[in-house]
């Protein structure tokens, strides 16, 4: 079986020569212990963070070795009669075509017509639940609320505005990477405005955006962004601060947000989060919005690539803007 390793720490932009294609033996699964066949592999800008070589609140990759990463995959041999073979399950052995799991390390997924087992890296997994606690819980939207959100037709801002809109924001605004992209999240996902950051300023059309001001903000890009929201936010309004994509390829550090000040004087909530602390939150999370998903009041579109080959492209495409929805990487039979 095949699986891709992390050769070198990338310098800035990932290249494709940091990663390899390694062949292993197929292991046979012990007792408690199921064979599974990866079917979608999830790349995610956290990922990236993993490749530096340094600990910050997760341990670093390492080198020669398989990455870890959510994947969905079907069990192919078993050593536990309650996960037959067939079972679809999510677990973080991704990046490579079959993972030996043990049971506890695994959740089945009940995989539909409208749901497919890639959701799961997406609506319906981590960044579904990124999206729901960095609004519900960081933010504290409420009802009447305008709310901005960055990387607006990614996997978590894309949920980020159409949860906002469902649960009665005032005006929801998004900024993306392509014109396509802004009659993405403005077209289809229901934001009530929406920009291209590379089209000029990110302050100027914001504020074009967002004439009343803005009470919420979720932060997906840092950086100029950031400084921008600072700038047209309301007084007492609430920023998730969920990523901060523009700056991880960096080789500096950033510039900005050069008006820290206006925290004070307009009495700004920044929150941070990480969404593995937040696993206490994941039953209120399928409740409220496994049941958007399936009734097609929460679009999620997926950009997929093709072959175990192809992840490292998929992944440094994604953090270039390739993707619109989530980026997953679909193997055989998914
Ligand atoms: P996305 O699906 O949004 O993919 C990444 C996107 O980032 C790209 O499609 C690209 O879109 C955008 N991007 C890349 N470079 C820049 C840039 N310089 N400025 C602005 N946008 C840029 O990824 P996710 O939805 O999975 O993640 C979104 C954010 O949420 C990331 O910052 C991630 O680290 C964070 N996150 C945080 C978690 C937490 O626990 N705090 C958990 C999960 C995610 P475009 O074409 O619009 O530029």
């Amino acid at each position: 079986t095949r699986e891709v390793h992390l050769v070198a720490w990338p310098k800035g932009e990932p290249r494709l020569d940091d990663f390899t294609i390694a062949e292993r033996d197929l292991p046979d699964p012990g007792h408690g212990e199921l064979l599974v066949r990866n079917i979608a592999l999830s790349v995610d800008p956290y990922m990236r963070g993993k490749m530096t070589g340094v600990r910050t609140y997760t341990d670093p990759y390492e080198l020669n070795a398989p990455m870890v990463g959510a994947a969905v995959g079907v069990v192919h041999a078993s050593g536990d009669e309650d996960f037959p073979k067939g079972t679809v399950v999510l677990h973080q052995e991704g990046w490579r075509e079959h993972a030996l799991l043990t049971t506890a390390e695994v959740r089945p997924v009940n995989v539909t017509d409208s749901v497919p087992a890639s959701a799961y890296l997406g609506v319906l997994g981590m960044p579904g639940i990124t999206a729901y606690v960095g609004l519900v819980h960081k933010a504290r939207m409420v009802q009447g609320d305008t709310v901005f959100v960055s990387g607006a037709a990614g996997a978590v801002g894309g949920i980020v505005g159409q949860l906002a809109r469902l649960r009665g924001a005032e005006r929801v605004i998004g900024s993306a990477g392509s014109a396509e992209k802004v009659a993405y999240v403005t077209g289809e996902l229901g934001f009530d405005a929406a920009f291209n950051y590379k089209d000029g300023p990110v302050a100027e059309q914001l504020a074009a955006a967002a004439p009343n001001g803005i009470d919420v903000y979720f932060d997906n890009v840092g950086g100029e962004h950031l400084e921008a929201a600072i700038g047209v936010a309301n007084d007492f309004a609430r920023f998730a601060i969920c990523g901060a994509i523009s700056g991880y390829n960096a080789t500096e550090a950033p510039s900005g947000p050069r008006n820290m000040g206006y925290l004070v004087t307009k009495r700004l909530g920044l929150q941070g989060f990480i969404v593995s602390d937040e696993m206490h939150l994941a039953g209120e999370f399928y409740r409220d919005v496994a049941p958007l998903v399936a009734a097609g009041k929460v679009e999620f579109r997926e950009t997929v690539v093709d072959g175990l080959d192809n992840a490292p492209e998929a992944f440094i495409s994604m953090l270039r803007g390739g993707n619109t929805g989530k980026m997953v990487v679909r193997l055989d039979g998914g």
